[in-house]
């Protein structure tokens, strides 16, 4: 039976754009499964490209590899 379609997502790094972006996180070890379960996601985000803070932002995938580039505008532009 075919899935139904749903959107996917990414996320990318505000400031480069690449989705090679982590949360800081609790992981608990889980007894029975014997293996470390996210416990907690703080909204810390790191960027390993830009090797720094970020701030992530949520992308529609328009394919399994690819996403939408999200909609820019110049009063979203800060000077660093
Ligand atoms: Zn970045």
């Amino acid at each position: 039976m075919p899935e139904p379609f749903s959107p996917t997502h990414a996320y990318i790094c505000h400031v480069c754009g690449s989705d090679h972006v982590v949360r800081d996180a609790w992981a608990t070890w889980d007894v029975q499964a014997q293996l470390w379960v996210l416990d907690t996601l703080f909204d810390h985000a790191h960027c390993h490209q830009c090797l720094g803070a970020t701030r992530m932002e949520r992308v529609l995938l328009t394919s399994p590899v690819t996403f939408a580039a999200p909609d820019r505008h110049p009063s979203d532009e800060r000077p660093q």
